[in-house]
């Protein structure tokens, strides 16, 4: 999950003119070397506390999504908050997605690489009907695997997903150009260099 190899290509998911959303930006902390050495923790808890920042966040990343969506995709922990918050003015639902062993239904899981190893994502298996139009939202998109198998997981339920959204992209992890790859078409509010 944290830090990989760098992609040579990117392409910007950041949307707005450039600058546009530099009050965000300025509310997220960077905390190095956390969890280990070499990281740059891009901490969004810092903006989570400021209300105008949160609220115009959620409001700029609403107004980027194309067309209805049924249901807003959060990823655990930190995507329950964007989604739920997103999912109000969207008129939507909000599906959780898990760490495998956390719902009390049946579920339907997916498996992605870290690092060292692997680890599973889960959703309830009746959480969407097929055909379903579903945005994944998550923090922050860095390698995108998390991402990736979100989505892998969602078309196996039989959902529409065609659309991601984040707060962050690290650009140079090459996730937002992997998921686009896969048919998304992915957004985001600010870019950090690095990983
Ligand atoms: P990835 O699967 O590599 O795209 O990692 C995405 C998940 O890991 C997101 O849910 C992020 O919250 C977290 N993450 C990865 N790298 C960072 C970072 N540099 N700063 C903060 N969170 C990160």
């Amino acid at each position: 999950m944290f830090g990989a190899t760098l992609s040579t290509e990117t392409e910007a998911s950041v949307i707005g003119a450039p600058g546009a959303n530099d009050d965000l930006r300025a509310l997220i902390r960077t905390i190095p070397d956390f969890p280990k050495p070499g990281i740059m923790f891009r901490d969004i808890t810092t903006l989570l506390l400021d209300a105008r920042g949160f609220a115009l966040s959620i409001e700029r990343m609403a107004a980027s999504v194309e067309g209805k969506v049924d249901l807003v995709a959060g990823i655990e922990a930190r995507g329950f908050l964007f989604a739920a918050a997103l999912a109000a003015p969207l008129k939507a639902g909000v599906l959780l997605i898990r760490k495998d062993g956390k719902l009390p239904g049946a579920t339907i899981a997916e498996d992605y690489a870290l690092e060292y190893g692997t680890d599973r994502i889960a959703m309830h298996a009746d959480a969407c009907a097929p055909g379903a139009t579903v945005l994944l939202v998550d923090d922050l998109i860095a390698t995108g695997g998390t991402a990736r198998a979100a989505v892998r997981l969602l078309r196996k339920a039989g959902a529409v997903v065609t659309q991601a959204s984040f707060l962050v992209d690290l650009p140079e992890l090459g996730g937002a150009d992997a998921l686009r790859a896969d048919g998304i078409a992915v957004r985001s509010l600010v870019a950090f260099d690095g990983h």
